[in-house]
């Protein structure tokens, strides 16, 4: 191991555990290529922390001195992608591999000079860099050293890079020892980075749970102290980190931990308030044991929709809206869809739950009743449907228990093993969805000289 003055540490590769069997070797080809073209090539990140944890990384992304436009002309299948990050995206048979140019701390890089002003006053160019009255980064693509790269990174244990040149592994943040102690810890201050971007939180809270890692004080006390200021992040990205959290396959820790930090209270106003009170008498628990079942099923491999994991979790909440609307006289499908309007009327403006995902959700939770019925009218165009099994796996997973319902189960799955699969009416896309019909372009009428001048 080297230590430089500057805090830098290099760790050879006899020194360390890493071994490229264990790299895509999309990500490896990609590494040589950059080398063999004279640029710099390191793996970076997540993939890093989790091939030194002897853990099977998610993806691997690499970062390079070269430019986005540079790496587009050294790869054939590179696609350059982000507006406010410029990245290049190489695309291999089954994988895809991030390149992104190092870049440094947003802080530190002026906002452009007069130069680059015209006449009017207003700047040509988008300012490269830009934050907000609070200090939260809204645009950042500045290139940098691979110091300055490290350090613009969120945890020190996620700072790591792998070095093709010479396979050693390159620690600027302390990072290794912090992966040996099983610590979460911000790189620099974290009340600013957690001001910088508070989605930042969301993952300490994530890795510490999936890692079995502590946050560190510092960081943890920084993070209560900023848990309401969660609500500032864009709720589309609020929405992807939750679905991240919920298939981590550690939701129920996450959560726990969402919970005592007081960032689940701010994601989920009306839902935690809801869970931390009693209906008639009883605790809200099926929240939680929603969460360890979801943790089952995702540790065992399985696939969990969205729409399915949302009903799971939100669904004795909104069963308790429905309920409500059904005691004010409304028929049992408007009592649905009015509790799932009012359910994502509260979540939306925080957590962006999609309308197509809420839509699904609205139909698994109103489908349960056309269970009960046996046959029923047209039972083969119900299990037709593309929600199916979802409808099923809603009903099993919160009523199975009983008896009765477990008979109109087994019924069902029966039928839907007897029946032949429906012709396709088209091939469906990876995540099972129909592909967008292309529009036919009408065209157009030449104008005659009678709706010329009409004005037609
Ligand atoms: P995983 O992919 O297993 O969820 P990861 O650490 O690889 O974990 P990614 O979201 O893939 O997470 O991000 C890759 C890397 O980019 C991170 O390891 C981190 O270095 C950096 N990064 C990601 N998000 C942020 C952020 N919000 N702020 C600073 N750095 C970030
Ligand atoms: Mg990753």
């Amino acid at each position: 191991m080297k230590k430089e003055n500057s805090g830098l540490v290099i760790i050879a590769r006899q020194e360390h555990g890493i071994s490229r069997t264990l790299m895509s070797p999309n990500a490896l080809r990609t590494l040589y290529r950059l080398r063999d073209n004279g640029f710099v090539g390191y793996l970076v990140g997540g993939c890093v922390r989790d091939l030194l944890l002897g853990r099977e990384p998610k993806d691997f992304d690499v970062v390079t001195n070269a430019t986005p436009n540079e790496v587009k002309r050294i790869f054939r299948n590179c696609r350059l992608i982000g507006r406010r990050f410029r990245l290049a995206h190489l695309h291999y048979q089954d994988e895809i591999i991030e390149v992104a140019t190092f870049r440094s701390l947003a802080a530190d890089v002026p906002e452009p000079g007069p130069k680059e002003a015209n006449q009017a006053g207003q700047s040509q160019r988008p300012p490269r860099t830009l934050k907000d009255d609070d200090g939260m980064i809204l645009r950042d693509n500045v290139y940098g050293t691979p110091a300055e790269d490290a350090l613009r990174r969120d945890f020190t244990v996620n700072a790591l890079a792998y070095n093709i040149d010479d396979f050693s592994i390159i620690d600027y943040t302390g990072g290794l020892a912090d992966l040996n102690a099983g610590i979460i810890r911000t790189i620099g201050d974290p009340v600013v980075r957690f001001q910088e971007d508070p989605v930042r939180m969301l993952r300490a809270v994530r890795f510490a749970a999936q890692l079995a890692f502590t946050i560190e004080e510092g960081t943890r006390t920084a993070l209560v102290a900023a848990a309401d200021t969660i609500v500032r992040a864009a709720p589309a990205r609020l929405y992807e980190e939750m679905l991240k959290i919920f298939f981590s396959g550690e939701a129920a820790k996450c959560c726990e931990l969402l919970r005592q930090t007081g960032l689940f209270a701010a994601l989920f106003p009306q839902f935690s308030g809801w869970l931390d009170v009693e209906s008639e008498g009883f605790p809200h628990t099926r929240f939680g044991e929603m969460l360890t079942c979801v943790d089952d099923r995702i540790q065992q491999g399985a696939k969990v929709s969205a729409p399915l994991l949302l009903a799971l979790l939100f669904g004795e909440y909104i069963d308790e809206k429905t309920e409500r609307f059904r005691r004010q006289g409304a028929p049992w499908q408007r009592s649905v869809d009015a509790a799932v309007a009012e359910f994502m009327g509260e979540t939306c403006p925080i957590v962006m739950i999609m309308n197509r995902v809420g839509n699904a959700l609205c139909s698994i939770i109103s489908q349960q009743t056309r269970l009960n019925k046996i046959p029923g009218r047209r039972p083969e165009a119900f299990i037709a449907r593309r929600d199916f099994d979802d409808i099923i796996e809603y009903c099993r997973i919160t009523r199975g228990g009983n008896k009765e319902v477990a008979r109109q189960l087994d019924w069902w799955t029966a039928q839907a093993q007897q029946q032949a699969p429906l012709p396709m009416p088209c091939k469906l896309t990876e995540n099972g969805e129909a592909p967008q019909r292309k529009k036919r372009r009408r065209r157009r009428r030449k104008p005659t000289a009678k709706s010329r001048t009409e004005g037609l």
